[in-house]
This record gives C-alpha cells, sequence and structure tokens, in this order.
C-alpha cells in the first residue's frame, strides 16, 4: 500500500472551505443532519463513508450546487456562488456530462480557456497520467481513462482547492492506482483535496485526516491512524448466559449483537474482552475470536443498527 502522509491535520493553517452546522432534507429524507467541517489549507480530506451517507449532498453545498435547509457552506471566504470560489476550485463530480466527440485534448484547451492563469496543457495531461490518450475522443476511453481524463480537467484551472466525489468508484485496481498517483502529485505539490470514497484502503492510502459519514453525521475525524484504530476491531463470539446489553459497556467492546443464542462482539481490546468474559460466566462456550478486516469495522462504525439475522446467518456460512 501506498504510504499515507500521516501529518496530523494543520490546525493552524487557514480554512478553505467550511461547512457548518449543515443540515439537507430531500423530503422525507434527511442526508445531512448537522454537519460541521472545516477545511484547512495543504490537508487532503478523506470523507470516507458508504453509499447514502451523503457524501455527494456535502460536496453539493460545497460547490453551491445545492442549498442547505439549516447552517451554511463557503469556500475561501466566499459563498459557493461567487466567481472569487470558484476560480479555484477544481472539481470532479460523479456525474459529468462531457461531449463525447470531443478529444481529451480539445477538452482541456477548452476548460483551460476559461481561466486567466491555467495549467500549462502538457503538466495537466502529465499529472493525470491521460498523455498517452490526450488525441482519443472522450467516447473512446475506458472506464479508467475516463477517469484520469476528468481528473485532468479539474486540474486545467490549476485549483488550490481540488474537489473529487469518489474518483474512482467502479475501476479496477490497476486504473485506481494510476488515478491515486495523480492524486498524490497534486497533494505533493500543496493543493487542498477533498476526496469522497467508500473504500477505507483509499482514504487510507491517500488522506492526511480522514473523516467518516455515516447516515449524515460525522462519526469519526482524525488521521488514518486515529481512524483506524477506532474501526479496527477483533469479533469475539461466544455462548453465554450474560447479556449483550451488560457486555456494551464493557471498555473496549464496540459493538455486541445477539445472534441465535451466541453473542458477537466487536472489540478493539479482544483480549480484555475475554478475559472478562471467562471471569464473569465461567461456562462460557464456542469461544471464537477473528480479527476483522478493516472493511468490516468500518461497516460495523457506520450501521448503527445490526443487520438483520438471516444476512448474518449467511455470511457466517461463507
Ligand atoms: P453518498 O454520496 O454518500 O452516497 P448522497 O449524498 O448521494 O450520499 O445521498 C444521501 C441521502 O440522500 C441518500 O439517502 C440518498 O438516497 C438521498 N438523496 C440524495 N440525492 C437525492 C435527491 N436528489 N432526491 C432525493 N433523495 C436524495
Ligand atoms: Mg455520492
Amino acid at each position: 500500500m501506498t504510504e499515507a502522509n500521516t501529518e496530523p491535520a494543520p490546525i493552524d493553517r487557514p480554512v478553505v472551505a467550511a461547512v457548518r452546522g449543515a443540515v439537507k432534507r430531500y423530503g422525507e429524507v434527511t442526508a445531512l443532519s448537522g454537519v460541521d467541517l472545516e477545511l484547512r489549507a495543504g490537508e487532503v480530506l478523506g470523507l470516507l463513508g458508504p453509499n447514502g451517507a451523503g457524501k455527494t449532498t456535502l460536496v453539493g453545498l460545497l460547490l453551491g450546487l445545492l442549498y442547505p435547509d439549516v447552517g451554511t457552506a463557503e469556500v475561501f471566504g466566499h459563498g459557493p456562488h461567487s466567481a472569487a470560489a470558484r476560480m479555484r476550485l477544481g472539481v470532479m463530480l460523479q456525474i459529468s456530462n462531457v461531449p463525447e466527440t470531443l478529444t481529451v485534448r480539445e477538452h482541456l484547451e477548452l476548460q483551460r480557456s476559461y481561466f486567466a492563469r491555467p495549467l500549462p496543457l502538457a503538466e495537466a495531461l502529465d499529472a493525470a497520467g491521460a498523455t498517452e490518450f490526450a488525441d482519443r475522443r472522450f467516447g473512446r476511453l475506458s472506464g479508467g481513462q475516463r477517469q484520469r481524463a476528468l481528473f485532468a480537467l479539474a486540474l486545467c484551472g490549476d485549483p488550490d482547492l481540488l474537489v473529487l466525489d469518489e474518483p474512482t468508484v467502479g475501476l479496477d485496481t490497476e486504473a485506481r492506482r494510476a488515478l491515486w498517483r495523480g492524486i498524490e502529485t497534486m497533494a505533493s505539490s500543496g493543493k487542498t483535496v477533498l476526496l469522497t470514497t467508500h473504500y477505507l484502503e483509499e482514504a487510507d492510502a491517500l488522506s492526511s485526516r480522514i473523516v467518516v459519514l455515516s447516515r449524515g453525521k460525522i462519526v469519526a475525524d482524525g488521521t488514518p491512524e486515529d481512524v483506524k484504530s477506532q474501526v479496527r476491531g477483533n469479533t469475539v463470539r461466544c455462548r453465554t448466559r450474560l447479556k449483550a446489553r451488560e457486555i456494551a459497556n464493557w471498555q473496549g467492546v464496540e459493538k455486541v449483537s445477539e445472534l441465535r443464542g451466541a453473542v458477537e462482539i466487536v472489540a478493539s481490546e479482544a483480549e480484555e474482552v475475554v478475559r472478562r468474559l471467562l471471569a464473569a460466566d465461567a461456562a462460557v462456550s464456542d469461544l471464537e475470536i477473528r480479527r476483522g478486516s478493516l472493511e468490516e469495522a468500518l461497516m460495523a462504525l457506520t450501521s448503527t443498527t445490526a443487520p438483520n439475522e438471516d444476512e448474518r446467518a449467511e455470511e457466517v456460512a461463507a
């Protein structure tokens, strides 16, 4: 894995973009319920969360594509609609309508023409790893090339803040890594980056800070190391007469579910939990400890209700 920049978030740096007290509803659905987030100059912030967490909505508020029902959004100290803010932004959205008949180069030239001080074309192509297919029409690109071309487009204005909404979704490992290199290049040249993803591995590889969003709320915020240590757990499973409610209060226990007469405990300190289990119930049986994957642990962190039993049963059988 690429070695992440694990410097602490530079809290002495100026705020580049912020949402404060943001609430956004779509009819009955509350997509964001009171989000406060400040992005500081030079940080690469990985906004991590499962589908539906509210990532795109948050990005939409910052870009002025959506209005919050409550709260405010600002970019470089201005409202997101101001020209002053937009000239310093480079954006890559999940849904982008790009005419398919122009070549990558033509698109980039057009995009560069909107800016007073654009990035040299060769630099945008190079940083995005798009040089080799610069003369191909957009409609002829593979999925990975398309994403790199869109990334190059986002770089055209030589932006101070890059906003990338799930840039690698649907790409294979190789294409994903190619885009990662581009993002790393920009990060190391001092750009501020806001990247959304539902891959913990990606947030970990690229970010100096990870913010986990779940159901419209921030549930974790820190360096990749902080967040990983918060989400990385072991699963302890056993049969016991102790109640899940009781175990849930123990130190180091993150989540307890009852499952057909057994309990399943996600714990940051499994050994401690096992000692305590044995002390509290000498009749503990079928004890099992399993190291959880980071992705599983993230799922535990971002789901507030236990999955239903049928799904669990399949998971156990798999
Ligand atoms: P993410 O980008 O993390 O997948 P979104 O911000 O797209 O999350 O969505 C957050 C929630 O808001 C989801 O429940 C989604 O279904 C809902 N949502 C998003 N956009 C709309 C919309 N235009 N109309 C209705 N509901 C929406
Ligand atoms: Mg989204």
